[in-house]
């Protein structure tokens, strides 16, 4: 009854020759019309990436925006407000990458999911543990902690839109798959946090897997009953692999 979504985030990867070549072999897919199939270019390879897509069904996101939705003065930035005017239908928001790397804050993270709900788009919340914080013992404290904050800021409703991925940080690009049993348990836990609050609002919200998914174990992980998808690094980056990613789904 959720309809599956397979997105490829392609970090800050690509040229335009490889994005040109990524693009003619991804369209030359043949995708599942029963999944939603996104991809996340660098905003420099927005442009080419909508333009060579768009006689298909893959919808393109934004890797990042600014906690404004409209224009002015801030070098740099790119706003929500942008980002749907060019055509985004989604952005990422709290990836882990910029989590640790970049120092955004719980704060940060809910006003830009605010700013891309906002602007019409729908936010995909990345939710997910350290390795640390997973030997600890901590692993639901701190995904429905990041959770929690959205929640309370902004309402349950919102994941009748937004969609939360489900990352651990020790399995991005390690090869370090969690297993379907891990998968799984982080994810009821999340749809269960969701039902609390509003049954209705648990029962569609989409709830995508990251962490080292390729061809090979996409199958079982999405085969688990509260996983309705994956958001893909690195596999997302071969048209065929990636390809096969959304046929598992
Ligand atoms: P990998 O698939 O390369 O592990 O990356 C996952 C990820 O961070 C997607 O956002």
């Amino acid at each position: 009854m959720r309809r599956p979504l397979v997105a490829g985030n392609w970090k800050m990867n690509g040229t335009r020759s490889s994005v040109a070549e990524l693009t003619r072999d991804l369209v030359r897919q043949v995708l599942p019309g029963s999944v939603d199939v996104a991809v996340f270019p660098s905003l420099i390879h927005l442009d080419m990436a909508m333009h060579a897509l768009a006689s298909g069904s893959i919808s393109v996101g934004a890797q990042n925006c600014a906690e404004e939705s409209g224009q002015g003065a801030l070098t740099g930035e790119v706003s929500g407000g942008q980002l749907a005017e060019f055509g985004c239908r989604w952005v990422l928001v709290g990836h882990s990458e910029r989590r640790l790397v970049m120092g955004e804050s719980d704060a940060v993270v809910s006003r830009k999911f605010a700013t891309v709900l906002a602007s019409g788009m729908s936010p995909v919340l990345c939710l997910g543990e350290t390795l640390e914080q997973r030997r600890s013992g901590k692993t639901l404290e701190v995904v429905l902690g990041q959770l929690c904050r959205i929640i309370e800021d902004h309402g349950v409703a919102v994941f009748a839109n937004a969609v939360i991925a489900y990352e651990p940080v020790w399995a991005i690009g390690t090869g370090l798959t969690a297993t379907p049993g891990q998968a799984q348990e982080v994810h009821a836990a999340i749809r269960g946090y969701l039902a609390n609050e509003d049954a209705a609002v648990a029962e569609i919200a989409r709830l995508l897997y990251g962490g080292s998914v390729k061809a090979e174990n996409a199958a079982e992980l999405f085969a688990m009953a509260d996983i309705d998808g994956g958001l893909i690094g690195g596999a997302s980056l071969k048209a065929d692999e990636f390809g096969a990613i959304c046929r598992a789904a």
